[in-house]
């Protein structure tokens, strides 16, 4: 006999997003330099939103822009996986991250698990400047916004033997 066991499932939903964005930041090694300039670049816009950072991009954001960004650990020691928790605890809503197309880092397992996380709860990211040219040009990035959540949980249906 087979048993259909189904999880608990929300509908697909939304989720709103404020006009102050909050917006994280994310650098490797290589790729910070290229961040900070297009963050001093766009630094009268990103004041009107609330910066995040993973811990030394974040720290090199702040002096750099001369504006607060509140800093998580540094990647390799988690802070990726803490950017992660918060996107899916609603508390990030676009992340600008440059990973290093031609490094790999000793926390690749995290970087993958941030980006594909980003996805689950699709949050806007840039991993490259064009990318967050387009983004923070944006007349989104000023107005409230309706995020749509995919209900994956429908996924989880399984048959039971
Ligand atoms: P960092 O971390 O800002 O602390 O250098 C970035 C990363 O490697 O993910």
């Amino acid at each position: 006999m087979s048993v259909k066991k189904q999880h608990p499932s929300i509908a697909d939903s939304t989720l709103p997003m404020r006009p102050k964005k909050n917006i994280a930041l994310i650098a490797h090694d290589h790729r910070k330099m290229d961040l900070l300039d297009w963050a001093e670049y766009n630094k009268e816009k990103l004041s009107g939103h609330n910066l995040f950072g993973t811990g030394t991009t974040g720290s090199l954001a702040a002096q750099r822009l001369g504006q607060s960004v509140f800093t998580f650990k540094s990647g390799p020691l988690g802070g990726d996986l803490q950017i992660g928790s918060a996107i899916i605890d609603n508390e990030i809503d676009i992340m600008i991250f440059f990973w290093d197309p031609l490094q790999a880092q000793p926390h690749d397992v995290d970087v993958k698990a941030l980006l594909r996380i980003s996805v689950v709860y699709n949050i806007p990211i840039a991993c490259n400047r064009s990318s967050a040219d387009f983004l923070i040009s944006s007349p989104l990035m000023e107005t409230p916004y309706d995020r749509f959540i995919v209900d994956y949980s429908r996924r989880f249906n399984k048959d039971i033997e």
